[in-house]
């Protein structure tokens, strides 16, 4: 049985990243249970491949170590574009993309990378890890490997391997590290108020205020989407990081942020005084179904209407799942590995990507993270920060 310096599991991003990075001086294998590396990374960015974020610090991260996620992070989000040959730019919220804005181009580059550095086994998964005398033994469904050292890049929680007992998480344990509670993040919210599936298809420009047990959580201004009793767009997308863990959210939706109370006023007064309909007195100002949504939860005048659409508060229930999510929140505690993403309990073993416990804001910030936290474990497996 052939022995690697290094067994990387999972070919997503920073399993990708962490073979291109290696260039040659380790042997390395990657075992990627899909049939082809680097299947989501493809995907990010809606297909434009939102790698980092220009406004990239610890700050943008929710973790529970902000010392050490600023030390694997940092602040330069050009420390992340080594590996990839070609330009790239930034838009006016710091997204940076590659110039040709395609995310296949970015697997393209590191698969090619990976390919010259270290032996890719797709449709491969592993079942188990277990140590050995002179490092690990890796069980997979296509026969065992022997390596010095195991890398678990194996992402957040995969619907299509949850239900397998052979997720990151579970090898993790079973080497005894522990795994935090995981929620869904940058994800559509449910709604508890059913009535508001009639606003399914409504897309506004908005500001949203969260709220949880009524104490004031972060706030942005963005797309809002309703779905079928459920809410999504980028506004919603990054509000949802910060709530999908909490109890009693509620959104606030602030309809028409850049119209004052009163000119909404005014627009309602005027509309009445020509006799238009109760539940039109919204018309042309908002969206139809929404105007009608925003009258019928008053009882009064135009200043209660007004106020209404400054003020469209609806409940949250939770994330609509982890199907659809972008990231996972929660993982490996920071506090079970050292500076250089080594296990505290098991010598050989690292993290890196999504499987820790640190989850980024929507921008760029995941991918980031998923890059740097594999060049860290590079510098330590060839002799770096431990
Ligand atoms: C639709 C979508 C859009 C996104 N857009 C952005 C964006 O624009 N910007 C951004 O920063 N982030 C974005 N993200 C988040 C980002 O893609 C992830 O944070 C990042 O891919 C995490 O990298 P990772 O290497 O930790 O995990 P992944 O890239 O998920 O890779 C993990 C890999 O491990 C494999 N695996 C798991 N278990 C096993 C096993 N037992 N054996 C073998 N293989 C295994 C999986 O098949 C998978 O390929 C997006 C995510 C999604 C879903």
């Amino acid at each position: 049985m052939k022995m690697y310096d290094v067994a990387i599991t999972g070919g997503g991003a920073s399993g990708l990243y962490l073979a291109a990075l290696l260039g040659g001086r380790l042997s390395a294998v990657v075992i990627e249970s899909g049939a082809r590396v680097g299947s989501k990374l493809s995907a990010t960015g809606g297909g434009q491949g939102n790698l980092t974020n220009t406004g990239v610090c610890a700050d943008r991260y929710f973790c529970s170590d902000r010392r050490l996620v600023e030390s694997v992070a940092g602040s330069d989000w050009r420390s992340v574009l080594a590996p990839f040959d070609g330009l790239f730019t930034a838009d006016a919220r710091g997204r940076v993309y590659p110039a040709g804005r395609q995310a296949s181009a970015l697997t393209d580059c590191l698969r090619r990378k990976a390919e010259a550095n270290a032996d890719i086994m797709t449709e491969t998964s592993v079942l188990g890890i277990k140590r050995a005398a002179d490092g690990f033994l890796l069980k997979t469904d296509k026969g065992a490997l022997r390596a010095r050292n195991a890398v678990l890049c194996t992402g957040g929680m995969d619907m299509r391997t949850v239900f397998s007992g052979h997720t990151g998480y579970d090898l993790a344990t079973s080497l005894g590290h522990s795994v935090t509670a995981l929620y869904p993040a940058i994800t559509q919210l449910a709604l508890t108020d059913k009535s508001l599936r009639a606003l399914k298809g409504v897309r506004t420009d908005c500001r949203v205020r969260a709220y949880g047990c009524g104490e004031f959580i972060a706030e942005t201004e963005g797309e809002v989407i309703f779905g079928d009793g459920v809410v999504g767009g980028s506004a919603v997308y990054y509000i949802s990081s910060f709530v999908t863990d909490k109890r009693n959210v509620e959104l606030e939706f602030e309809f028409l942020p850049g119209v004052s109370e009163e000119e909404i006023a005014e627009d309602v007064r005027k509309k009445t005084a020509l006799g238009v309909e109760r539940g039109e007195l919204l018309g042309i100002t908002l969206n139809n179904r929404l105007g009608r949504a925003v009258v019928a939860r008053t009882g009064g005048g135009a200043e209660e209407i007004a106020h209404t659409v400054k003020h469209f508060t609806v409940g949250i229930a939770g994330a609509k799942g982890f199907y659809g999510a972008q990231v996972t929140k929660g993982g490996i505690p920071l506090s079970e590995v050292t500076d250089g993403l080594e296990s505290r309990f098991v010598k050989g073993l690292y993290f890196a990507g999504e499987i820790l416990d640190v989850d980024g804001e929507c921008g760029g910030f995941n991918l980031h993270w998923a890059f740097s936290s594999a060049a860290r474990v590079a510098r330590s497996l060839t002799g770096g920060a431990k």
